[in-house]
C-alpha cells in the first residue's frame, strides 16, 4: 500500500489549477515542513518511499517530484537516473536539509532538474521553483507530443507506439487482462525498387497512402516503422477467436495493399507480406512480439509474394527469460547486489599477469551468481546500463586503489564500455567526476568497447573516446574481428589495443578458416602498432600458435576463470606464471 499521510489534506486543497507533486524519501526524515509549504502554494501532495514511485506515477498524474538525496552517490544517480528515464517530462527537483555547492553540482550533472535546500527555504524561492519547474513541465509536454509522431505519415512513431503497446500488454503480463492482442507487421515487395526508379518522393506518396489504407481498415494503434515497413495492434475479447480474426485482417490488409497506388498518371500495383504474432500464445513481451511478426513477415516474402504467416512457436527461438528481470535490475543497483569478478590478462611470452579483464556478475539473493549476458542485454535497452556502468568504473577504480596499496602492480585493468553508455551525453563529464573523487589511477584503467559501439555514431563516439583519452584513460578494441572495423579510423582513435573474438581463437584447431582468421587479424593488428590481446584461450595448443604468431597477451581458461577481487589478489601476489614452453610440459 502506499503511504500518503497527506492524503486528507491534498484532496482539502486540491482545485483545478493544483500543482500535483510527489515527495519521495527512503530515508525516513521529516519532510512536514517541505510538505506543509507546498500545501499553501496551493499543491497536492502524494508521499511514497522510491520502492513506491513505479506504482504511484502509473496511477496518478504527478506534475513534480521532490526525490530526497538520503542515499550513496551510485543510488542517488540510480534512482535520479531511473525516474528521469521513465518519466523524462516530470521534473525532479532534489532536496535535502541542506545542499552544500560540490553536492549540488553534482546532482545537477545526474540531470537533476532543481534543488532546495530546506532548512533555508522561503515561500519565494519555492514559489520560483515551482514556477520555473512547471514551465519545464509544459515545455517538456509540448516537445513530447511533437516528437511522438511520424512526420511522413502523421501517425504515431515507432517509440510512441512501442510505448502505448507495451502500456496494453501490461494487464496481460499480470494475468489480469480482458484483451487478447495480435501483432501484425505489414511491408510492400519491391518497395526498394519502386524507390530506385521513381524516385523518394514517389516512395513517399506510396507510403502516405498506404498509411491511409491501413488506419481505415484496422483503426487501432499502428505507426510506421519504417521506410515503408508498418505495424498494428488487433485487440480482441479474451474469449474471441483470436487466431481467426488475425486471418480475416490479414486477408483483407492483402486485398486492400494490393489495390494499385497513383502516381502522376501511373497505376503502380505493389504486392505485400504480412507477419503476426498473437498475445497469447506466442508472448506477452513487447520486444519478443515484434521479432515475431517480423519473423513471420520474413517467412510469408520468402514463401510467395503477397501472403500472411502467422508465427509459430515451433520453428522459432524465443526468449522470454531476460524480460522479468527489468524491475530487480533497478534494486540490485541501489541493494548493491553487483560484484567485478576479474579474469587475468597475460604477458604470453614471460606468463606473467599483467593485467585483467573487469566482468561484472550479479549476486541476486535468491537465484545466485547471475551472468551479465543474462541481465547486460536488458539493462542496455532501458538505459540502467548507464548507472551499472557507473558504478562498475567506480568499482574498478576502488579495485586499482586497493592492489597499489598492497604493492601489486598491474599495467590495466580494463572493464567493458556498451554503445549505450555514448549515448548518454553527461558520460564524459560523469566519468571525470568519478575519477576527481575516486583519485582513479587512469593509466591502469581501460576501456573496452566493441566495434559496433565504435562505429555506430562515429564522430559522437570519437569525441568521447578523445575527451576521455586526455584524461590518460587507454581502450582497446573488444570482439575484434566480428565487426566491420574501418582501419582508417582504428589508425586515428587512440585504441592502444585489438581483443581477438573467443570464437576464432576456440577455432584454431578444428577450422582452417579460423586459423587464417586469426593470422590475418595478428598480422594486421602487428602492422597497425597494436598490442594484440586473444580472448578465450582454453588450451596449450592454441596458446603456442597465438605465441608462434607473436601476439602479445592472452586471456582465457587455461590461465583462470573470471574471479572474485581477493581470488584475482591471491593470484598476482602468488607470482602465478605459465609460459608456452612450461604449457606444453604441464
Ligand atoms: P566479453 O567482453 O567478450 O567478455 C569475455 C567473456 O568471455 C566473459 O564472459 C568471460 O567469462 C568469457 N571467457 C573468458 N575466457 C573464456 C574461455 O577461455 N572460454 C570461454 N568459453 N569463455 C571465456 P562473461 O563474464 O559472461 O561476460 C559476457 C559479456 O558480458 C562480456 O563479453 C561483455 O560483453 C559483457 N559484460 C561483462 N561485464 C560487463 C560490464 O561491466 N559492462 C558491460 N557493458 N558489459 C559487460
Ligand atoms: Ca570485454
Ligand atoms: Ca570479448
Amino acid at each position: 500500500m502506499l503511504s500518503s499521510i497527506f492524503d486528507m489534506l491534498s484532496v482539502a486543497s486540491s482545485g483545478p489549477a493544483c500543482t500535483e507533486c510527489l515527495v519521495v524519501d527512503s530515508c525516513g526524515i521529516d519532510t512536514s515542513g517541505l510538505s506543509k509549504r507546498l500545501l499553501q502554494q496551493q499543491c497536492s501532495i502524494q508521499q511514497c518511499s522510491f520502492d513506491q514511485t513505479s506504482e504511484l506515477l502509473e496511477q496518478t498524474d504527478i506534475d513534480l517530484i521532490f526525490l530526497h538525496t538520503c542515499f550513496t552517490d551510485t543510488n542517488a544517480l540510480s534512482e535520479l537516473h531511473y525516474l528521469r528515464q521513465q518519466h523524462p517530462n516530470i521534473p525532479v527537483i532534489l532536496f535535502d536539509h541542506q545542499l552544500n555547492v560540490e553536492r549540488i553540482d553534482e546532482l545537477m550533472l545526474w540531470r537533476a532538474s532543481d534543488y532546495i535546500s530546506t532548512d533555508s527555504l522561503t515561500d519565494e524561492v519555492l514559489q520560483r521553483v515551482l514556477r520555473y519547474n512547471l514551465k519545464i513541465r509544459q515545455y517538456h509536454s509540448e516537445v513530447e507530443r511533437l516528437n511522438q509522431l511520424d512526420p511522413l505519415t502523421g501517425m504515431i512513431n515507432r517509440q510512441q507506439f512501442y510505448k502505448e503497446f507495451s502500456e496494453r500488454l501490461k494487464p496481460l503480463r499480470k494475468g489480469e487482462s480482458t484483451q487478447h492482442f495480435a501483432l501484425i507487421s505489414i511491408d510492400l515487395d519491391g518497395f526498394r525498387r519502386f524507390n530506385n526508379i521513381n524516385g523518394y518522393s514517389a516512395g513517399d506518396i506510396v507510403v502516405k497512402e498506404m498509411s491511409k489504407r491501413l488506419s481505415e481498415l484496422a483503426p487501432g494503434l499502428i505507426c510506421r516503422q519504417g521506410n515503408d515497413e508498418f505495424i498494428l495492434l488487433l485487440e480482441a475479447p479474451a474469449d474471441a477467436d483470436l487466431s481467426h480474426r488475425t486471418t480475416q485482417l490479414c486477408i483483407q490488409l492483402l486485398h486492400r495493399l494490393t489495390d494499385p497506388y497513383h502516381y502522376h498518371e501511373m497505376e503502380i500495383i505493389l504486392p505485400c507480406s504480412i507477419g503476426a504474432a498473437l498475445a497469447p500464445p506466442h508472448s506477452c513481451e513487447p520486444d519478443i512480439l515484434i521479432n515475431q511478426a517480423t519473423q513471420a513477415r520474413v517467412k510469408a516474402k520468402e514463401t510467395s509474394s503477397c501472403s500472411y504467416v502467422i508465427f509459430d512457436n515451433k520453428n522459432s527461438l524465443s526468449n522470454d527469460s531476460h524480460v522479468a528481470i527489468e524491475p530487480e535490475l533497478i534494486n540490485a543497483i541501489r541493494r548493491n547486489e553487483f560484484e567485478l569478478f576479474y579474469q587475468p590478462r597475460v604477458d604470453i611470452l614471460s606468463g606473467k599477469i599483467i593485467g585483467a579483464e573487469g566482468l561484472i556478475r550479479w549476486r541476486h539473493p535468491e537465484k545466485g551468481l547471475i551472468f551479465p549476458d543474462l541481465f547486460i542485454p536488458t539493462a542496455e535497452r532501458t538505459g540502467l546500463i548507464v548507472p551499472i556502468g557507473y558504478w562498475v568504473i567506480q568499482q574498478a577504480g576502488e579495485d586499482i586503489q586497493r592492489l597499489k596499496a598492497s604493492g601489486l602492480e598491474i599495467k590495466s585493468l580494463s572493464i567493458n564500455l556498451s554503445f549505450r553508455q555514448f549515448q548518454d551525453s553527461y558520460l564524459c563529464r560523469t566519468i571525470q567526476r568519478l575519477i576527481e573523487k575516486h583519485a582513479i589511477d587512469t593509466s591502469v584503467l581501460e576501456f573496452e568497447l566493441t566495434e559496433s559501439a565504435l562505429f555506430n555514431n562515429e564522430l559522437h563516439v570519437r569525441q568521447g573516446i578523445e575527451e576521455l583519452h586526455k584524461l590518460g584513460i587507454n581502450f582497446s578494441l573488444d570482439d575484434f574481428g566480428t565487426g566491420y572495423s574501418s582501419f582508417s579510423l582504428l589508425q586515428k582513435l587512440p585504441i592502444s589495443s585489438l581483443k581477438i573474438d573467443r570464437s576464432f581463437v576456440s577455432g584454431v584447431h578444428s577450422n582452417p578458416d579460423d586459423r587464417e582468421i586469426v593470422k590475418a587479424l595478428i598480422h594486421l593488428a602487428l602492422s597497425l602498432k597494436k598490442e594484440i590481446i586473444a580472448e578465450g584461450v582454453e588450451t596449450v595448443q592454441q596458446l603456442s600458435f597465438l605465441a608462434s604468431l607473436g601476439c602479445h597477451q592472452a586471456q582465457g581458461y587455461l590461465y583462470s576463470k573470471p574471479v572474485t577481487f581477493t581470488e584475482f589478489k591471491e593470484l598476482l601476489e602468488h607470482g602465478y606464471q605459465l609460459t608456452t614452453e612450461s604449457a606444453v610440459n604441464l
